[in-house]
């Protein structure tokens, strides 16, 4: 689960960490009254998606000129103007893909002035089974360019979980980072301030790009993007109404209402399976026969028949999607069930693409009768290997 970088900074700042102040806001008419609140005389309007790169984005509305999506400002009639030109447009950056994303909050902050950027993240290095700083001197706008042409110049320092920072990483990470006298301190505050944040909320990502020096010689996080590990969001009820389901798949709301597992994917064979490991391997055979899979529908084990016509659903509604294979091996999961939620779900949205059907183990005849006796066009197939040569020829015919 994503968040936006102005809930972000206000978890951080909970924990101690140095942001700036700043007003969040939703429509143009609340920008006056957000500057006023702010020092000056530099303020930033940042717009407000879960995407990142949006300094060197560009607005679709506003032509190939447009200004970004973080801007400068001098005085509160520029945060003003600002705030009409970017609210309600839509901002494109290297991480929106071309559709971009509608902007419909901004975040006006005290401006900071700054004297280096820097880069820091901390994320699960599965690698080492260990949560772990990235850290580099080459922070700002261009890591991923630093990243490819310069990678020696990102450093990783992985963290016992059973000592937490030691004072050796510590060492790594403001030596790495070259930071010195005042900076140095706040580092040494800092690091396990965020190291902190990133445990207890179960964070996947805290990502901090930039970190800056200012030019008063100390720190601050200067933008912030988290996201949380979906499966430990039961624990924290906080984090949770956080979520701005605005800026999230459609369809992974609904299958997230329905305690679905569906991801979606690029290519265009719309798969519902039971269980990770089925999911896996329905996936390579597709691949293995030429095709791409669309997504994938997990309808796990206890499901009910209104939670299969759901997924079912799910699945037909994304237009990619020109063949579906449902892929059923029964155990808790009865394959009747799935045959009557199959069924339900044709009968209310209808079907409008090949569908074959691979069912096996318990009350596998049960449900081959529902099937067979549903009236639908569907393929029945007789093992794994036969349904994905099924759907690959279906879609190619
Ligand atoms: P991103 O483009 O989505 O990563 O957005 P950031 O929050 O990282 O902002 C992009 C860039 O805007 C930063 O790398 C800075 O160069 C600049 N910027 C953001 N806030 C400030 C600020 O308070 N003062 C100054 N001088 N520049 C800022
Ligand atoms: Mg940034």
């Amino acid at each position: 689960m994503n968040i936006h970088e102005y809930q972000a900074k206000a978890l951080l700042k909970k924990y101690g960490a140095p942001v700036a102040e700043g007003v969040p806001i939703f429509s143009a008419d609340e920008a006056e009254a957000a500057a006023k609140q702010l020092p000056g005389p530099l303020y930033v309007v940042k717009s407000q998606i879960h995407a990142g790169g949006r300094g060197k984005g560009k607005f679709t509305e506003l032509g190939p000129d447009s200004k970004g999506g973080v801007r400068l400002a001098k005085s509160i009639e520029e945060v003003v103007s600002h705030a009409k030109e970017m609210l309600g447009n839509t901002l494109v950056t290297k991480q929106t893909g071309d559709a971009g994303k509608q902007v419909n909050r901004l975040y006006i902050e005290d401006g900071a002035d700054i004297d280096r950027e820097l880069y820091l993240s901390i994320l699960i290095d599965r690698t080492v089974g260990r949560p772990a700083f990235v850290v580099s001197t080459e922070g700002g706008m261009d890591i991923e360019a630093v990243a490819h042409d310069t990678p020696e110049k990102i450093i990783t320092v992985a963290v016992d979980p059973e000592t937490g920072l030691t004072q050796s990483d510590l060492d790594t990470l403001t030596s790495t980072l070259k930071l010195e006298g005042e900076a140095k301190a706040d580092g040494e505050k800092l690091f396990p301030i965020l190291y902190k944040a990133f445990v207890e909320t179960d964070m996947a990502l805290l990502e901090v790009n930039p970190l800056i020096v200012m030019t008063d010689g100390h720190l601050r996080v200067l933008d912030a993007k988290v996201s949380f590990d979906g499966n430990a969001m039961f624990r924290h009820d906080d984090i949770k109404e956080l979520r701005d389901e605005t800026e999230e798949d459609a369809k992974e709301i609904e299958a997230s209402k329905w305690d679905l597992a569906y991801v979606a994917l690029d290519g265009n064979i719309g798969c519902m399976v039971n269980g990770a490991g089925l999911a896996m391997a329905t996936m390579d055979i597709i691949k293995l026969y030429g095709k791409e899979p669309a997504n994938f529908c997990d309808v796990g084990g206890g499901a009910g028949k209104e939670k299969v016509a759901a997924a079912f659903k799910i699945i037909t509604a994304d237009p990619k999607v020109e063949g579906i294979l449902v892929n059923i091996f029964g155990g808790i999961m009865k394959c009747d069930v799935i045959a009557e939620g199959v069924v339900a779900a044709v009968q209310e949205v209808g079907l409008k693409v090949p569908l074959v059907v691979r069912l096996e183990g318990t009350n596998v005849d049960l449900g081959k009768k529902i099937l067979n006796e549903s009236g639908l066009a569907i393929t029945a197939a007789d093992d794994l290997d036969d349904a994905a040569k099924k759907i690959v020829a279906a879609i190619q015919a």
